[in-house]
């Protein structure tokens, strides 16, 4: 049985983001990422992780959705990393609906109910490229290397998106303005907020 590097598991919360923000869900947050973005506001680090089994992780996961919402939101770090058949199997026979989000890096080992990319290309360095996968929505959030061109070829890439995000920097002053300037520019696009933040979840 394989043991997953998980950093953390909690809830019940909802999902912030994207185009189901505002709905009920538990989050399971994987160690480790394949990026090192300045401006990442998440710990990933292997401190105070565990090593769980799928069958531990569902467990968990079903014990802290007390109210049967039965929608885990999957991130990291970069889920995809560690994301493999047998977690998505054990997840869905919970009954659980899984959410994805990834940085569009890696293909997945195994399907996902609804993906998200949050695309970080300036900090891919010499290594890494985009995939090529087909997520549900793109998510960009937006520091001073996104522009109008950026966007186009992000559309072009993931053409087969259904929505699509510009969402401001955390602690970045000036992302804001940027962001809506570029969504008047750009009307594909719409404003994405980190709606728990807003109301204090976590
Ligand atoms: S890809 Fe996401 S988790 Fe990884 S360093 Fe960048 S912002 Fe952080």
């Amino acid at each position: 049985m394989r043991r997953y590097r998980v950093k953390e598991l909690f809830g019940p919360t909802i999902q912030g983001e994207g185009a189901h923000a505002g709905r009920a869900c538990v989050f399971l947050r994987m160690v480790a990422c394949n990026l090192a973005c300045t401006w990442c506001d998440t710990d990933f680090t292997p401190a105070n992780s565990r090593q769980l089994g799928a069958t531990e992780i569902a467990g968990e996961l079903a014990a802290l959705d007390r109210r049967r919402a039965r929608m885990v939101v999957v991130t990291g770090g970069e889920p995809a990393l560690q994301w493999d058949s047998e977690i998505a199997t054990t997840l869905a026979a919970a009954g659980f609906r899984v959410h994805m989000e990834t940085n569009g890096t890696r293909e997945l080992e195994a399907p996902v109910d609804w993906l998200t990319v949050s695309p970080k290309p300036r900090f891919h360095g010499a290594t890494e490229s985009l995939a090529d996968i087909r997520p549900s929505e793109c998510k960009v959030v937006v520091d001073e290397s996104i522009g109008d061109s950026e966007l186009a070829d992000l559309e072009r890439r993931y053409r087969h998106c259904e929505h699509w995000f510009l969402q401001p920097c955390d602690g970045d002053a000036k992302s804001l303005p940027r962001t809506l300037e570029l969504i008047e520019r750009n009307p594909r696009w719409r404003l994405s907020m980190q709606l728990h933040k807003l109301v204090g979840l976590p």
